[in-house]
């Protein structure tokens, strides 16, 4: 930004205009000397309160700053009403006692701070991947410029909200938008409990507890649950099938969820950011065949790396017409046929 400014004023009123001093108007030409020096004293002030205002700092750098400001945040933080609250980093986590897997949870505060550690980790490793400085290595400076509006945002004053709920809504974690919520959206009671930006997440669906809202018939025909186990389903400790997904990566989805802050929203016509950064940063979540997440996870890598796609960012019907050109479009799917069953 900074850089913008001695162009500008060089063109206005440093340098002068050519023609513009009468001949033969010495004063003239005093007055305009002094101008000159005037306004090259301006120059110098404002360029020297810019850069003591915004001075660079690497991205490697500014998240270094933004673990130690949590792991600061962390050591000092209140907990009162189920809520934790980080002041530094204006964080706050409501109703998550039984973080993250709903059963056999920790002390309520300390499984909030868990939350806030997996936070810590998912940012560390998302940011700096998207900086080009994780496993992956170097991607498409796109990207970066991601981890720079990301990192912007956490380190403004706005205050971040992450809400849990338990058997609440059909999605692991859901967030907010720049957009905002609508009417329609499958989820908006959700996101309605909090503010842009904010997070929910929901501990039966992380922990793949099973939900206590299906009717019996549900319970009996999907799910192979006699009388008894309904009955001790539904009043005491929640059954937790195997073939319900227990979340692994809670740092990758964490980081999945906040990624969604910076507008970029799913969708099968254009990248799927949040799904390419925790598939690339992070590994396939729902596949546990070593070599098969391998795959993908180096596929979404390679799609990072695309400069024909990333450097269309500014034309999304360009970018969108890549993007299905390449066959991008069917990498969703196809992870989704490798899924465990
Ligand atoms: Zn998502």
């Amino acid at each position: 930004m900074a850089r913008g400014v001695p162009a500008f004023q060089c063109k206005a009123w440093i340098c002068g205009t050519p023609g513009a001093v009468p001949k033969g108007g010495g004063s003239m030409q005093k007055r305009i000397g002094g101008l000159r020096r005037t306004g090259l004293t301006l120059l110098l002030t404002l360029l020297a309160v810019t850069t003591a205002a915004e001075p660079f700092v690497p991205l490697a750098e500014r998240i270094e700053r933004l673990a130690v400001l949590l792991d600061q945040d962390l050591a000092l933080a209140g907990y009162a009403d189920d809520t934790l609250d980080l002041r530094q980093s204006a964080i706050t986590v409501h109703d998550c006692g039984s973080y993250p897997y709903s059963e056999g949870a920790a002390a309520p505060r300390s499984a909030s701070i868990d939350l806030v550690r997996d936070l810590s980790v998912g940012l560390r490793q998302g940011l700096s991947c998207l900086a080009g400085h994780g496993e992956p290595g170097r991607l498409h400076p796109y990207h970066e410029y991601q981890a720079h509006r990301l990192l912007t945002l956490l380190e403004s004053e706005a205050p971040k909200t992450f809400q849990c709920v338990e058997d609440d809504m059909f999605a692991v974690a859901v967030a907010t938008s720049p957009q905002g919520t609508t009417l329609t959206d499958p989820l908006f009671r959700q996101l309605r409990s909090v503010s842009f930006p904010g997070v929910v997440l929901d501990t039966y669906r992380l922990g793949g507890v099973l939900s206590r809202r299906h009717d019996d018939e549900t319970y009996r025909e999907f799910f192979h649950l006699a009388d008894e186990q309904i009955y001790e389903h539904r009043n005491g400790q929640p059954l937790r099938p195997a073939n319900l997904h227990r979340y692994r990566d809670r740092p990758g989805l964490l980081f999945h969820e906040v990624v969604h802050w910076l507008g970029h929203e799913h969708s099968a016509l254009y990248p799927d950011m949040a799904h390419l950064y925790e598939t690339c940063c992070f590994g396939a979540e729902y596949i546990s065949d070593a070599a098969l997440a391998a795959g993908h996870r180096q596929t979404a890598c390679t799609i990072l790396r695309d400069d024909e796609l990333w450097s269309n960012s500014y034309s999304r019907n360009r970018q969108m017409r890549i993007w299905h050109h390449k066959g991008y479009d069917q990498f969703k799917g196809a992870m989704r046929d490798d899924y465990d069953s």
